[in-house]
């Protein structure tokens, strides 16, 4: 994952429900479910069907994903803001 890129979180300003960054960005390191990391656009497995990381609060989640937050310049007013944002951060730092 990128070193400014955001994960989900319940951070003060995060919108519960978004996902965009379990979903936008790769992610390099381990996740349980997917042993190499994810690429850019792919849902992570521990994305719920309501878009809800599985791990949150426990040690499984990735250090990466607890690493980062909410940041209204990625982030943007709504989900599909989130998205575009960092898919084009993703593509710009490829
Ligand atoms: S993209 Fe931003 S608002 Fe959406 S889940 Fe991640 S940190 Fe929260
Ligand atoms: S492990 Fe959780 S926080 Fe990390 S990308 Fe997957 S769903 Fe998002």
């Amino acid at each position: 994952m990128n070193a400014r890129i955001p994960t989900a979180s319940s951070d003060q300003g995060c919108r519960p429900g978004c996902g965009a960054c379990c979903i936008a960005p790769s992610i390099t390191s381990p996740i349980p479910g997917m042993p190499e990391g994810k690429p850019a656009g792919v849902r992570c497995v521990q994305l719920d069907d309501r878009n809800l990381c599985r791990l949150f609060g426990l040690p499984e989640r990735p250090t990466v994903c607890r690493a980062f937050d909410y940041d209204l310049s990625l982030c943007g007013t709504d989900n599909g803001a989130a998205l575009d944002n960092i898919t084009l951060l993703e593509t710009a730092t490829l």
